[in-house]
């Protein structure tokens, strides 16, 4: 496979990651808790982590362009 098509592939994928609905609901339908600014999505992030004992990242959410907490299943990049 030519090295091109290898990172368009990886582009893709991510694309499809961050579009994908799931980037702002939650399992249950309802939407995630959204923050205004990465600072305070870092700050939460970085709570979440502590209290519960799992990495969790934030990204920047293209449905309300907000941001959201993931752990490292749903943000991968
Ligand atoms: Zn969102």
């Amino acid at each position: 496979m030519p090295f091109t098509r290898f990172l368009r592939n990886l582009r893709k994928g991510h694309l499809l990651g961050i579009i994908n609905k799931r980037s702002h609901f939650r399992d249950n339908g309802q939407a995630k808790v959204m923050y205004n600014t990465k600072q305070s999505a870092q700050k939460a992030a970085d709570k979440m982590s502590q209290k519960i004992g799992t990495h969790f990242s934030n990204y920047k959410c293209i449905w309300c362009n907000g941001y959201h907490l993931g752990k490292n299943r749903e943000n991968k990049t």
